[in-house]
C-alpha cells in the first residue's frame, strides 16, 4: 500500500482521473514554480521608495485638500428629503467615496450641516444651536425647496420661508425632494468651493 502511495506522488494520478481543468491548473502551477526560483530580496526598513522628492505646495492648497476630502456631516433629518440624504448614506450612491459617509450624532465633531426638510419657528431655535455648536470652519447646504424657501408650506405661520434667515447658507439644492444625485451633485459643489477657500480670508 505504501508503494502504491509513493508511487501516486511521484507519477501523479492516473490520466484516466485528470480531467482537463486539472492539467490547466496543473500547468499553471508548473509555470509559477518556473517563474518563482530566486527568492526576492528582503526590504529594507522603511522600503525603497526611490529617490526622495520635493513637494512644493501652499497651505492653504493642503489644508483645502485635506477639508474637501473628510467632510463629515452631522446626523439631523428634519423631514421628507432626510430620506434622500439617508439613500445617498447607503450602499447604492455611498457617500464614502467622497469621505463623507462619518455623520456625526454630535455637532462638535461635524463641519456641515445638511438642512434635510421644512424648517419651523419651533425647530429653528435648536437648528441655530446646532450650528452654534459647530466648530469652524463649517458649511450649510439647503437641501430641497423647504429649506431653501420653505417649499409648500411658504408663508404659513409655523415655517421658515428659507434657512438663510437662520444660518449663512452655502450650497442650495433644488428639488421636492432631490434625489440623492443631486445632493451628491451639491457636495460636489462643497468641495470646489472649500477648494477655493483661504486662511488669508475670514468666512463670514
Ligand atoms: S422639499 Fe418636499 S420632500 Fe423635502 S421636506 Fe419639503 S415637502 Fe418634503
Amino acid at each position: 500500500m505504501v508503494e502504491v502511495y509513493q508511487h501516486y506522488l511521484r507519477a501523479g494520478p492516473p490520466a484516466a482521473l485528470l480531467t482537463e481543468s486539472d492539467r490547466d491548473e496543473g500547468q499553471r502551477i508548473n509555470e509559477l514554480i518556473m517563474r518563482c526560483r530566486t527568492p526576492y530580496p528582503d526590504q529594507p526598513p522603511g522600503f525603497d521608495r526611490g529617490t526622495p522628492g520635493i513637494v512644493v505646495t501652499t497651505a492653504d492648497t493642503m489644508l483645502n485638500w485635506a477639508r474637501r476630502n473628510s467632510v463629515w456631516p452631522v446626523l439631523l433629518g428634519l423631514a421628507c428629503c432626510a430620506f434622500e440624504m439617508i439613500a445617498a448614506a447607503a450602499s447604492r450612491f455611498d457617500l464614502a467615496r467622497f469621505g463623507m459617509e462619518v455623520f456625526r450624532g454630535s455637532p462638535r465633531q461635524a463641519d456641515l450641516l445638511i438642512v434635510s426638510g421644512t424648517v419651523t419657528w419651533k425647530m429653528g431655535e435648536a437648528l441655530r444651536r446646532i450650528y452654534d455648536q459647530m466648530a469652524e470652519p463649517k458649511w450649510v447646504m439647503a437641501m430641497g425647496s423647504c429649506a431653501t424657501c420653505g417649499g409648500p408650506f411658504t408663508n404659513a405661520y409655523n415655517v421658515v420661508n428659507g434657512v438663510n434667515l437662520l444660518m449663512p447658507v452655502d450650497i442650495y439644492v433644488p428639488g421636492c425632494p432631490p434625489r440623492p444625485d443631486a445632493l451628491i451633485y451639491g457636495l460636489m459643489q462643497l468641495q470646489k468651493k472649500i477648494e477655493q477657500e483661504s486662511l488669508a480670508r475670514k468666512r463670514k
